[in-house]
């Protein structure tokens, strides 16, 4: 079975449409999404552009600060302390990689946590890991919600996620382990991969190593998440399973393009909402 991305992020977006058009009904307020990219990096000004466009058909505006690779900290810091105290912005997207010479970690951290809504300041991270998350990271949210449409059974099950990034692996982890899934991290210290990822009933791959995960390595009647978002030479996108040959032996798999991808930006317009809601006091 083809997990379809498409399909479950309309849903999760019919969803926010109608949450959009309730607040503005009971409020007059139209929730903001303020969009911050620096730099001309090409697969961000991609991200932008979609996330973007799937703000403006839910009735979430997204007004743009666009600015060039040698912005200094000072000023990207400014203009954050800025967006945190307007009003009329409720989420800050500050689009990832940062350029060199300016500080992730820092510029993150400086995102007032209720307007965080990728979900990746410490104070976020530190909810998710307390087992109380308030906004959780966009990926990983849109793994699980994947996971429950099709209706992956997670409690007591192995769950394998391959990668520990703070933006997928370890979140993702964690929301396996809140569903009382039985979870193992792999990584590239990690000594016979295969032999873990063969055990694992929900196999979560987030590594960008294309067609990294075969047939061979996969228990069947699994189901495998797909994080990876690899560009071939050939300018072709792929995942980092191996679909032609993963596919015959899983229950359910998500492909590349069209499955994690659209949930990512769902799920951000979802936090969007949720943290526009909380702002104005009504959740
Ligand atoms: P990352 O920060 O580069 O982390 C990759 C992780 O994978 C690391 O923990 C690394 O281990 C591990 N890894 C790499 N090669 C491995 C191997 N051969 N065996 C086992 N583990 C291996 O990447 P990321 O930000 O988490 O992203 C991962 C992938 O997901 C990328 O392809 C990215 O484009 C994609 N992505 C997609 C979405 C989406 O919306 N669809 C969103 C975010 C990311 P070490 O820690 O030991 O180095």
């Amino acid at each position: 079975m083809i997990l379809d991305g498409k399909l479950v992020g309309q849903k999760v977006l019919e969803g926010v449409r109608a949450g959009v058009a309730r607040l503005r009904e009971r409020t007059g307020v139209t929730p903001g999404l303020a969009v911050v990219l620096v730099g001309g990096d090409p697969a961000s000004q991609v991200y932008v552009g979609s996330k973007k466009r799937t703000a403006a058909t839910v009735g979430i505006a997204s007004p743009d600060y666009v600015y060039p690779e040698g912005l200094s900290r000072e000023r990207l810091l400014a203009l954050i302390d800025q967006l945190n105290a307007d009003p009329g912005i409720h989420g800050i997207l500050l689009q990832l990689p940062l350029p060199k010479g300016l500080d992730e970690d820092e510029a993150v951290a400086r995102l007032a946590p209720a307007k965080d809504v990728d979900g990746l300041t410490p104070t976020n991270l530190g909810r998710l890991l307390g087992g109380a998350p308030v906004m959780v990271p966009c990926t990983p949210a849109g793994c699980l919600e994947m996971l429950d449409h099709y209706g992956a059974a997670l409690t007591g099950a192995e769950a394998v996620v391959v990668g520990r990034s703070r933006l997928v692996g370890k979140p993702l982890a964690q929301l396996l382990l809140g569903r009382h899934a039985t979870v193992t991290m792999c990584h590239t210290r990690t000594r016979d991969l295969a032999a873990h990822t063969r055990r694992a009933d929900v196999l979560c791959v987030a590594a960008g190593r294309p067609g990294m995960i075969t047939g061979d390595m996969v228990k069947p009647g699994a189901w495998v998440i797909d994080v990876g978002v690899n560009r071939l030479p050939t300018g072709k996108l792929a995942g980092d399973v191996d679909r032609a040959s993963v596919e015959p032996v899983a229950k359910g798999l998500t492909p590349v393009p069209g499955g994690v991808g659209p949930m990512t930006i769902a799920m951000l317009m979802r936090n969007t909402l949720l943290a526009a809601e909380r702002q104005l006091g009504l959740v």
